[in-house]
């Protein structure tokens, strides 16, 4: 009998479903579902799924106390690998007993090679004889004609590919552990609230704290922008001063003074121009689209894998951005026409040849993305169309013609002054009609000639700021990140994630917080090598010379470990500031704004030592008494608002779906309604016994699972006031901000971060 294993199971599930001839009989082992069938050649074939790594490596147990050992400890600490999914590893060993012949089909990537090995490796323990007979089928969509492709052209198992899989992540493993335990036990946060260190996440934390260095260092200046509309024969258009900017507020108001009509014509041109169609889209670019329609990078990639896994698209995962000579393009066209696009594919498949487009970036092992399925609008969910569109609409732009525009422009004399008018239209849309998302509208101008006169129908001048360069949006950083090389394409999304889940960022744009911010500088300033995108470009090459042989993993790994031996080194002897910058981050970061009692003093975030809760206090207590409560989950961000109705600061709760603006003062007018909801609710709560509504304290350090829950980092209230998301209706079942304890008990001494007794490893992300 075969053994095909898969990545997942969805994908064993549908591999059987194709290539086998009379039905598939699904059994289970353990809860594990696997697949028996017979193929065309009459062989007994069975296909299970992993669920991705099903091993995972790690330091042996006695190294798990991060209180107990001495980071350094972990530099030459042996590695060991643990099962994680031990009912899978089981069932595949089980069929692997019985297996003659063994068949490695998880995803095609370098990710996937080194699951491909994982998996051979538990299959050989079992059953020797696979190593001899082992196969690799790759393929790049989960669609009859690929998988059945991709098994009549089996392949070898990529045993160097896999090791330079391994180096990574032990050299991963090894720096960030050792890092991340070092900066959380310097400053004293451990449990859910460590500060994690990255090879890839702490370079992008750096570029995003660098954009936001470079905002604060910007000086706005004033400019003045001289408009006017004008009128001719009754339609009305606008013009622009031809000096854009003026920096010169009185030269400004003086020809604005000046204008009067009407005014003559003294130019009219007409260009016409090409807009190219797009390339294919390959992760970046479809992740860039996604976020533009309101996706977060994390959010795309998961409903583009579930896409890929139901055969609607072809694998999300992929660097390329040219079609492949081998992919049937008509096939793909006809695929779509079953489907919502019919119309749309129909004209691309009249045409007599298809040329499509191409991107800058040629891979072999995956194409770009495009749809493998015509499911209809009312199969998929919302989120899950929205996305399928975009690859299928993306598709079609690919083979359209380019679009053509017309742009108009007619210069204008007005009292003496020159000014410019402009438009433009589209003359031929082209791949514009399959791919609307980046049409511009279009703005016409009347047909004007040299001589004729227009009217002045209203003048304007504005005031206006030069404008400091804007955060990075999640596509964008994410194409940073590939431009430095950090990250691959399967990882960028997830390690952006992290980087909200530790709240050293927030926002969409990213913001970092202050105490991302010192994080930042402080491993910029002793620890630079695992700051800088250089300790990647130089692990990629040697993970390039592991595959080809020319380096060991084992060499590649040493030397590494020796780096880190170094670099730890420095940043132990100055274990004191690289603690006191942080500290100056995460106090940053509990100042929510200047106190409206007093006036005089800052409100800040402080967690009484009696309660263990946490509240809003002024820095000017005992002089000054002023209090707010504070929801006791999810963590706090000052916005720098005011809130019109009381003048208290407003703020910002992360944690669940989405972020939540809020009023500080309870009683505030704009959340009457929502306290009618809160008492209706604790009345009931308290009829039920236990009128807490908010979590019990003393929960709030034990590590349970650290990666969501990260607790308590806060703000940003120095900065300028920035325009925040409206506030939305305060979701049904926050916990409400109870009166709870501050007052007078409550010193203004700033509460210790609490240290819990025991940590769960939750180093890297994988
Ligand atoms: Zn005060
Ligand atoms: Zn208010």
């Amino acid at each position: 009998m075969r053994l095909i294993i898969t990545e997942k199971n969805d994908a064993a599930k549908k591999i059987a479903g194709i290539l086998s001839t009379d039905g598939v009989q699904t059994e289970s082992y353990l809860k594990v579902p696997y697949y028996l069938f017979t193929d065309g050649e009459r062989e007994q074939s069975v296909t299970v799924g992993l669920k991705g790594h099903v091993v995972q490596v790690d330091f042996p147990p006695e190294f798990s106390e991060w209180r107990k050992v001495e980071p350094r400890a972990l530099i030459d600490a042996p590695l060991v690998k643990t099962e994680t999914a031990k009912s899978v590893v089981r069932t595949v060993k089980k069929l692997a007993a019985d297996a003659s012949a063994l068949i490695i089909a998880t995803d095609y990537d370098r990710e996937g090679e080194l699951i491909g090995l994982e998996a051979l490796n538990l299959a050989a323990e079992e059953n020797i004889k696979l190593v001899r007979t082992v196969r690799r089928a790759r393929f790049s969509a989960l669609t009859p004609g690929e998988i059945t492709r991709a098994f009549s052209h089996l392949d070898h198992l990529s045993e160097p590919l896999a090791r330079a899989g391994e180096a990574r992540q032990d050299i991963d493993l090894i720096w960030g552990a050792t890092l991340t335990r070092f900066v959380s036990l310097a400053t004293g946060r451990l449990g859910s609230q460590f500060l994690s260190v990255g090879r890839v996440q702490t370079p992008t934390l750096v570029l995003v704290v660098e954009r936001e260095k470079e905002r604060r260092a910007f000086v706005s200046e004033p400019f003045w922008v001289v408009k006017v509309d004008l009128d001719s024969e009754g339609r009305r258009f606008s013009a622009l001063h031809k000096e854009e900017r003026f920096t010169d507020e009185a030269r400004a108001m003086a020809v604005f003074e000046k204008l009067a009509g009407p005014g003559k014509v003294t130019a009219v041109k007409q260009t016409s121009r090409k807009v190219q169609r797009p390339a294919p889209f390959n992760t970046t670019s479809f992740t860039m689209a996604a976020t533009s329609l309101g996706y977060s990078a994390a959010a795309a990639m998961r409903v583009a894998e579930d896409l890929y896994m139901s055969g609607h698209i072809s694998y999300p995962r992929t660097d390329n951005t040219v079609y492949p000579s081998s992919l049937d393009l008509r096939e793909a066209l006809q695929i779509l026409a079953q489907g919502e696009f019919a119309r749309e594919a129909a004209t691309l498949l009249a045409l007599p040849t298809l040329h499509p487009s191409r991107g800058d970036k040629r891979t072999t092992d995956h194409p770009p993305i495009y749809p493998t399925g015509g499911p209809r609008k009312g199969e998929l969910g919302e989120r899950e169309w929205r996305l399928y569109e975009l690859v299928a609409r993306r598709f079609m732009a690919t083979l359209a013609d380019d679009a053509v525009m017309e742009s108009n422009r007619v210069d204008v004399n007005l009292s003496g002054e020159p000014f410019v008018a402009r438009g433009n239209r589209v003359v031929s849309a082209g791949w514009f009609e399959y791919y609307p998302y980046s049409r511009q509208k279009d703005l016409e101008l009347p047909l004007l000639h040299e001589g004729d006169l227009v009217q002045l129908a209203d003048k304007q001048i504005d005031a206006r700021e030069t404008q400091p360069p804007a955060r990075y949006g999640q596509g964008p950083l994410i194409e940073l990140m590939e431009k430095h090389n950090l990250g691959t394409k399967a990882t960028r999304h997830a390690i952006i994630q992290n980087l909200y889940d530790r709240g050293y960022v927030h926002g969409n744009p990213v913001e970092p917080t202050e105490m991302g911010i010192k994080l930042a500088e402080a491993l910029q300033e002793y620890a630079p090598r695992i700051a800088s995108p250089e300790m990647t470009a130089e692990l990629e090459k040697d993970m390039d010379l592991i595959s080809e042989r020319d380096l060991t993993k084992e060499q590649v790994v040493t030397i590494s470990r020796n780096l880190l031996r170094e670099a730890y080194g420095f940043l132990e002897q100055n274990r004191q500031q690289v603690a006191s910058k942080i500290y100056e981050g995460i106090t940053d970061d509990r100042i929510l704004g200047d106190c409206p009692k007093c006036g005089t003093k800052r409100i800040r975030i402080i967690r009484s030592k009696a309660t263990k809760k946490r509240f809003v206090g002024c820095e000017g207590y005992p002089d000054c008494d002023q209090t707010y409560p504070l929801p006791q989950r999810g963590d706090i961000i000052g916005t720098g608002e005011i809130c019109p109705q009381c003048g208290s600061p407003k703020i910002k709760v992360l944690g669940g779906r989405r972020p939540w603006v809020l009023c500080l003062d309870p009683h505030c007018p704009t959340k009457a309604e929502y306290r009618e909801k809160k008492a209706a609710r604790a009345s009931k709560a308290e009829a039920a016994g236990d009128g807490a509504a908010a979590p019990k304290a003393g929960t709030a350090g034990r590590a349970a699972t650290a990666k969501k829950a990260s607790a308590a980092k806060k703000t940003t209230a120095k900065k300028p006031a920035v325009k925040k998301a409206p506030a939305k209706k305060p979701a049904v079942k926050k916990p409400a901000a109870k009166k709870t304890a501050p007052k007078k008990t409550v010193a203004k001494t700033t509460t210790k971060l609490v240290a819990p007794a025991t940590v769960t490893v939750d180093e890297e992300p994988r």
